[in-house]
C-alpha cells in the first residue's frame, strides 16, 4: 500500500520548469496535474476516506508518527533539498521548516483525544431526566493548497492536522517549490500510509483551480489574497466551507520604556528572517518619538551585520524564493521614497547572480505609501514614527490587514493591555512571530488576512464538524411536549411563565402538568 504522490501524473503530459533562486540555473521539470487527474485522486482521496476515517484515533497517530523518525533520520537532506528550493539558509530549513513537524505531532498525540473525543454539556431542566453530548466527526476529503514561502510547514501542519482529526487529504503544493513538494510525497511515500490517504499533485494555478472546482468536501488555503478570493468563489458554487489563511503588514510597535537593544534586533530578523517572505513578517515598526532615532541607530547596527548568501554561504538571509517578488519590492521602495522616504540602508539588488536584494531600512514612511498600505514580502524594514501609544494602536489597526502584532516595552503588563487593543490574530509582547511555533496557540488572521484558525485545539476541530446528540434511556412511553395538545394550554403557558420569569417552581409545576396530560394519551 502506497501513497499516490506526483508519479500518479501522465509522464507526457505539461510541465513547468523550476531554477535556482541563488544562481539561476535550471534545477527540474514537473508535472502539472491535469483537471482530469484531480478529479482521478480526489476520488482515490474519497474512497479511502471510508477506511481512515473508522481507523481509531490512536492507530491515525502512530501511523503519522512515524513521520518523525523520518524526519530525524533525514532531516538534514530535507534541510539541504528545501534550501535548494527556496534559498533560505540551512539553519531556517531546520527552524522554521522541518522543527515545527515533531512538536506538533507531539503535541496532538497528548491532546487530540480530548479535543476530539465526545464531551458531555448541560440539559435545560425542560428536558428532564435526559443527557446532552457534542462529538466531532471529519469533514470528509480536504483540498490543501499552499504557498511557497514555507513551502514544507505551510503544507505539512494543515495536513497532518486535517488526517489527525480522520479526513484525507490532496495537498497541492506551491508550483515555486516542487522540490518540497517531492519531499512531502516522498515522506508520505515512506510512512506507507493506505493509497489515498494523502495524494500530492504538483501542479501550478490551474491545477490550484482544478482542484477548487473538484468533489473535496473542504479547502484549506494558503496564500495571497487576490488567489484566497478565487479560491472562496469557487467554493462557494458547491458550496464547501474554506479557510483563507492570507497575507500580512504586521506592526511591530516600540515604546519608548522597551529594551531598544532587544527590540532593534528583534525587528531586524523579524522583518529580514526568511528574505522578509514571511506573512507574519515585520512590515511597519511604529516607534514612540522619544526613541526613534536612538532605535533606527541601533537596527541600522543590527542589519549592517547582516551577511547576504546562498545556503552554502551560511549566510543570514537568501535570496528571494519567488523572482518576480524583486518587482514589487522594487516599486514599493522607489515610491516611497519619491513620497518623502528616506533609504538608510540597502533599497537595491545585489550584485550578484540569483534573485538577492540587500536587507533594507527605510525611515520616513507614512500610512500613504504602497510601502506602507500593500504586503511587501521582502527585506525592507519600514519605520514609521509615532507620538505616543494610542497612535501607534490607531495606525497599527488602521489597515487591511490583521495577522500578528508584536509590542515592545518596559512594563508587561501595559504591553498586555496594547496587545489586547489590536485588531490581529496573534500578539507578543517583548518578543515577535515566535507564537506561531507554539502548537498550543491558534494562528489565523482578521481582515484581510483571512479567517478560520489553525494550530492548537482549532486545528484540529477546524476539520471536523460537530454532531449534538441527546439522549434518553427510553423508560416512559412518552415526552411531556409530545401530542395530545388537547388540554395543554394553561400548563403549557405555566412552563412559559415560569421559564421566562425566572420562577423555576412554577415550570416544573406545569411541566409535571403537561406530563400527566400526555400520559393519558
Ligand atoms: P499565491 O496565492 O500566488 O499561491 C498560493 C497557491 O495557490 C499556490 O499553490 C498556487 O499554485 C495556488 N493557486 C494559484 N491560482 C489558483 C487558483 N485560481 N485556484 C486555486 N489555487 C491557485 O500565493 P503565494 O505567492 O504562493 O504565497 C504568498 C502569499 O501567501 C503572501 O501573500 C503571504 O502573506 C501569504 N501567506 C499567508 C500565510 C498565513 O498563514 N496567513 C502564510 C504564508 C504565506
Amino acid at each position: 500500500m502506497q501513497t499516490s504522490t506526483t508519479s500518479a501524473t501522465r509522464a507526457d503530459g505539461p510541465t513547468f520548469e523550476k531554477r535556482s533562486p541563488v544562481t539561476g540555473e535550471p534545477l527540474g521539470r514537473f508535472p502539472i496535474t491535469s483537471p482530469a487527474e484531480v478529479d482521478e485522486a480526489v476520488a482515490r482521496a474519497r474512497e479511502a476516506f471510508a477506511t481512515w476515517r473508522e481507523t481509531p484515533l490512536e492507530e491515525r497517530l502512530r501511523m503519522l508518527g512515524r513521520i518523525k523518525d523520518v524526519v530525524e533520520a533525514h532531516g538534514e537532506e530535507y534541510a539541504r533539498r528545501i534550501s535548494e528550493d527556496t534559498g533560505k539558509p540551512l539553519v531556517d530549513s531546520l527552524l522554521t521548516e522541518l522543527m515545527s513537524i515533531p512538536l506538533f505531532l507531539d503535541h496532538y498525540r497528548k491532546t487530540a483525544a480530548k479535543v476530539l473525543g465526545r464531551k458531555r454539556v448541560g440539559t435545560p431542566i425542560l428536558f428532564p431526566g435526559k443527557r446532552s453530548y457534542i462529538e466531532r466527526f471529519p469533514v470528509g476529503v480536504i483540498a490543501v493548497i499552499a504557498p511557497w514561502n514555507f513551502p514544507f510547514q505551510l503544507s505539512m501542519i494543515p495536513v497532518l492536522s486535517a488526517l489527525i482529526a480522520g479526513n484525507t487529504v490532496v495537498l497541492k503544493p506551491s508550483e515555486v517549490t516542487p522540490l518540497t513538494g517531492e519531499i512531502i510525497a516522498e515522506i508520505f511515500r515512506r510512512i506507507g500510509l493506505p493509497r489515498g490517504v494523502v495524494e500530492v499533485l504538483q501542479g501550478d494555478g490551474t491545477t490550484g483551480a482544478a482542484l477548487t472546482a473538484a468533489a473535496v468536501d473542504k479547502i484549506f488555503f494558503t496564500g495571497s489574497v487576490a488567489t484566497g478570493r478565487k479560491v472562496m468563489a469557487a467554493a462557494a458554487q458547491r458550496p464547501i466551507p474554506v479557510e483563507l489563511e492570507l497575507g500580512g503588514k504586521d506592526a511591530m510597535i516600540v515604546l519608548a520604556d522597551a529594551n531598544l537593544r532587544r527590540a532593534a534586533r528583534a525587528a531586524a530578523w523579524g522583518g529580514l528572517v526568511n528574505c522578509g517572505q514571511m506573512c507574519t513578517s515585520v512590515e511597519r515598526v511604529l516607534v514612540e518619538s522619544a526613541v526613534h532615532d536612538r532605535f533606527v541607530a541601533l537596527l541600522d547596527e543590527e542589519v549592517a551585520k547582516m551577511r547576504v548568501g546562498g545556503p552554502d554561504e551560511h549566510a543570514e538571509m537568501g535570496p528571494l524564493t519567488f523572482g518576480k517578488q524583486l518587482e514589487t519590492i522594487e516599486r514599493h521602495v522607489k515610491g516611497a521614497v519619491e513620497a518623502g522616504a528616506r533609504i538608510l540602508r540597502g533599497g537595491e539588488r545585489v550584485d550578484r547572480p540569483g534573485q538577492f536584494y540587500a536587507p533594507t531600512i527605510v525611515t520616513g514612511v507614512t500610512p500613504e505609501m504602497e510601502l506602507y498600505r500593500e504586503e511587501t514580502f521582502g527585506p525592507v524594514i519600514p519605520v514609521i514614527e509615532v507620538a505616543d501609544a494610542d497612535e501607534a494602536v490607531r495606525l497599527a489597526n488602521d489597515h487591511q490587514y490583521g495577522l500578528n502584532g508584536s509590542v515592545f516595552t518596559g512594563d508587561v503588563e501595559r504591553g498586555l493591555a496594547i496587545a489586547s487593543r489590536l485588531e490581529c490574530g496573534q500578539v507578543m509582547v517583548n518578543d515577535l512571530v515566535a507564537s506561531v511555533g507554539n502548537p498550543a496557540l491558534p494562528f489565523g488572521g482578521v481582515k484581510n488576512s483571512g479567517f478560520g484558525r489553525y494550530h492548537g485545539d482549532e486545528g484540529l476541530l477546524s476539520f471536523t464538524h460537530e454532531r449534538a446528540i441527546m439522549v434518553d434511556r427510553g423508560r416512559l412511553d412518552f415526552e411531556a411536549f409530545w401530542f395530545p395538545y388537547q388540554g395543554k394550554y394553561d400548563a403549557m403557558a405555566q412552563v412559559f411563565h415560569g421559564l421566562v420569569g425566572g420562577n423555576l417552581p412554577k415550570a416544573l409545576v406545569g411541566l409535571a402538568k403537561l406530563g400527566r396530560i400526555t400520559s393519558r394519551g
